[in-house]
């Protein structure tokens, strides 16, 4: 599977499953748009990834309408097209539903569902102008299973699948296809930063947040890697006729079987 030729835009790529995306996809062939709301930090990923004539990074805020075409606008003058958007960006924030407070709700949905929307959107025209293209969703297990205090998050990443599904039928006949990666647990800052949250509000140790909460369920007590849900991304990106379409593939090390 190679990506010669292609270019990709990919969200919240300055750390993370984004940056390791970028990285993977580059090794590929590609050449790659990283976006992030810190440009000072997405140039340097970028820097560090390769030269400018194959990576560079832009400033993108997912939920700023404004800033979400101008990223695809310089993506499109800089590298003359979109092939790939994957769209990445997400944050977690954990309360039981009766104290989640309604501002934080509005922001996890919006960075995860109108950031979704929003980049399909701006670029969906270049797509379809050139009769290709391939968008994948960064969902979770948590698109298909739910879990105690992460109701905005859970309902987000459902929320992934319909866009998905919706895209794909709409894009199909226009030969774009649209997937779901659905990764388990990676430790990266998001997950970093609830164990000790999640080990508050579940009165439990932060040992058995890691090895109850997070791998209980697991076949192997193994978090998924930064390469894993780099690879299957990959897959989904080159993979080369709508055969693959609307779909969600779960990497969770069989947390989540389906
Ligand atoms: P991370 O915190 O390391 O990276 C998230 C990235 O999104 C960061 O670069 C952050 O700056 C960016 N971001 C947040 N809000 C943004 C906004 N408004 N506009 C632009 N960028 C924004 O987290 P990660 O674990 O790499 O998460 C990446 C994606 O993978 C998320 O969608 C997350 O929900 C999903 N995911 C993560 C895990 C996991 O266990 N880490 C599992 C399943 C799915």
């Amino acid at each position: 599977m190679n990506l010669n030729g292609k270019v990709a835009l990919v969200t919240g790529s300055s750390r993370g499953i984004g940056h390791a995306i970028a990285k993977r996809f580059l090794s590929a062939g590609a050449r790659v748009v990283m976006t992030s709301r810190h440009l000072d930090e997405v140039k340097a990923a970028a820097a560090e990834l390769g030269s400018e004539t194959d990576v560079i990074g832009l400033k993108m805020d997912v939920i700023d309408e404004a800033q979400v075409k101008a990223g695809v606008a310089d993506t499109i003058s800089i590298f003359g097209g979109v092939d790939i958007l994957v769209s990445n960006a997400g944050i977690q924030i954990v309360h039981p539903v009766e104290e989640f407070p309604f501002e934080q709700w509005k922001k996890l949905l919006a960075v995860h569902l109108d950031g979704a929307f929003l980049t399909t959107q701006a670029c969906l025209p270049h797509m379809y102008a050139k009769g290709a293209g391939s968008i994948i969703y960064m969902g979770s297990v948590h698109s298909h299973e739910a879990s105690k205090l992460k109701a905005a998050y859970v309902t987000a990443k459902h929320g992934l699948i319909g866009l998905a599904r919706t895209v794909s039928k709409e894009g199909g006949p226009k030969g774009v296809r649209a997937n779901v990666v659905s990764p388990g647990f990676v430790r990266t800052a998001l997950v970093e930063k609830q164990i000790p949250e999640q080990a508050k509000d579940l009165g439990i140790s932060e040992r058995d947040v890691i090895d109850k909460v997070m791998l209980g369920q697991t076949v192997d007590q193994q978090f998924t890697t930064l390469e894993d849900v780099a690879e299957i991304t990959l897959m989904f990106a080159a993979f080369p006729t709508n055969a693959l379409t609307g779909q969600s593939l779960i990497v969770s090390h069989g947390w989540h079987m389906s």
